[in-house]
């Protein structure tokens, strides 16, 4: 049987940083890297120390942490035309990052060396060879990266193929095809993979992006044709449309095809990397990724849970806990009984006969009548379980809130509130002032609740969404409100308020967001002064 150990290479810190509107600080940065080092990710590109000053913090920081299993790597390029390696900048910073792994970056693509080089294909291949040597010379683990390497082997296959032999002969570990400008299709890097005489070169690996929708796609006919090492990031982050998803690329290679990689024991983490990394990027996680996604397992129609009740396998590819995810049963109006005990096993062994499940079908649909709707508010329903089983308990009496926004000119608007509450027999009152009506709110439960339960402020809202729900009605209308909330454990939970008043609608599910951490998760309780 063919080897069918593989090594995967992360750079979610190098290209992943490219993306639009995807910004880590050093200290994401640095955690994110030990994360991926829990994984057991075989290589991480922690960025380009040439390019600010930020990312050569990131190598000194770096160096003070240790990694059990990856192999951390600087990015540069080769020498610059005309010059030598030793003395050349681009290779000076590789060397000063002080990485294990270098990863450094060449033209594969004879116009480019023509075009954007504005040099000669003999200088190129040199300046390929005399930064190799210099870097394995210093001892590093050399890989390197052949950009946009397919676009310039389907034009002029022979100097590609040299540029490769160089890369070999000169010592580098790796040789990765790049699919820079991500305009090739699986069908061609097979192909391209199946041309090339691996007898007499480096391990070959593949950096695929997106632009095409089959960064994955490739990445694994690249694997089918030979490549041992695939580069990605989590989440698929990077460039225009991002690179090769590891979070999908990766459960694929493993469950599906049947390769081995460091991260494969690890795979059951998977699902909270993504968020994490997700978290660090403020950037919603994507419901409907592939694998890790709160869609991914998510059932809604009841026939579909009753199936589910049945066999697993009839309904789902593979069990969501190989790769860290959960099976969400989806309640709506369709939902049969079978949904709602499915929902309440957590508590219990419950049947459709039951009462308490009559008792919830029963709330359900009148709630969903008035608005609600539990699909993407998940904590809100447990809520509604918790009451009708006796397993709940108010974190507070709310006794009123008072809101008051004000506006004077050539100053930014402002809002103040307050909110009375009663909490073991006790008055608290909480005060604060904000832009706009949720923060304020917030800030005033925050400033009465933290000082006695301390777990107040592990969370933290991410995402508030507001859907009006029959917009005929103009500004008397009704509005659904959605809150996400997250701690600082990467656990992420959803509530929902529906009202006439947005305020009050907001209120709700912020107070259900807290009344479910401190049913659900809070280990602190009650401190009196
Ligand atoms: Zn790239």
């Amino acid at each position: 049987m063919a080897d069918k150990r593989i090594e995967v290479f992360d750079t979610t810190l190098r290209d992943g940083m490219q993306g639009l509107e995807i910004n880590y600080t050093l200290e994401d940065k640095l955690q994110i890297a030990q994360e991926l080092d829990a994984m057991k990710i075989d290589y991480i590109e922690g960025g380009f120390p040439l390019s600010n000053e930020k990312e050569a913090a990131f190598f000194r920081e770096v160096r003070k942490l240790s990694f059990s299993h990856a192999t951390v790597c600087a990015f540069g390029s080769t020498r610059r035309a005309g010059g030598r390696a030793d003395h050349d900048p681009n290779v000076t910073a590789l060397l000063d990052a002080q990485t294990p792994g270098v990863v450094v970056v060449g033209k594969s693509w004879r116009a480019h060396v023509e075009k954007v080089l504005g040099t000669d294909e003999e200088e190129n291949l040199r300046m390929i060879a005399d930064s190799i040597e210099v870097l394995k010379k210093e001892g590093r683990h050399v890989i390197f990266d052949l950009e946009h390497f397919f676009d310039g082997y389907l034009e002029h296959p022979e100097y590609s193929l040299r540029v490769l032999e160089t890369g070999t002969d000169a010592g580098a570990d790796a040789l990765v095809l790049c699919d820079t400008n991500g305009g090739n299709l699986p069908s061609v890097v097979s192909r391209v993979y199946a041309e090339l005489p691996r007898d007499r070169l480096a391990p070959l690996g593949g950096h695929f992006h997106n632009d095409c929708g089959t960064a994955v796609a490739n990445s694994l006919a690249a694997l089918e044709a030979g490549a041992v090492q695939i580069q990605g990031t989590i989440n698929g982050w990077g460039e225009r449309c991002g690179n090769a998803n590891l979070c999908v690329f990766v459960p694929n290679a493993i469950l599906k095809l049947g390769y081995e990689a460091a991260c494969g024991e690890r795979l059951p983490h998977l699902t909270s990397l993504s968020r994490f990394v997700s978290e660090k990027a403020n950037v919603i996680p994507d419901k409907r990724q592939p694998y890790v996604g709160t869609a991914a397992f998510s059932h809604k129609a009841g026939q579909h849970a009753d199936v589910l009740a049945k066999a697993d396998y009839l309904m789902e590819h593979i069990d969501a806990s190989l790769v860290g995810n959960e099976r969400k049963i989806l309640l709506s109006e369709l939902a049969g009984k079978s949904t709602v005990v499915e929902k309440l096993s957590k508590y219990g062994i419950f049947t459709k006969n039951d009462e308490v499940v009559k008792e919830l079908i029963g709330v359900l649909k009148e709630k969903e009548r008035d608005g609600y709707e539990y699909e993407a508010a998940e904590a809100s329903f447990d809520l509604l379980v918790r009451r009708a089983l006796n397993r709940y308990e108010p974190i507070v009496r709310i006794r009123n809130y008072h809101l008051e926004s004000y506006k004077a000119y050539e100053t930014p608007s402002k809002t103040v509130g307050r909110i009375f509450m009663q909490a073991h027999g006790r008055d608290l009152m909480g005060a604060a002032v904000g832009v706009g009506p949720v923060e304020t709110l917030d800030a005033a439960l925050r400033d009465a609740l933290v000082p006695h339960y301390p777990f107040i402020s592990k969370i933290s809202l991410t995402d508030y969404r507001v859907r009006v729900l029959n917009p005929e009605r103009a500004s008397a209308a009704k509005v659904r409100v959605f809150i996400t909330s997250t701690d600082h454990e990467g656990r992420s939970w959803d509530t929902v308020g529906v009202n006439e008043n947005i305020v009050e609608a907001s209120w709700e599910a912020l107070v259900d967001s807290l009344e479910y951490y401190y049913n659900e998760f809070a280990e602190d309780t009650y401190a009196p002064d």
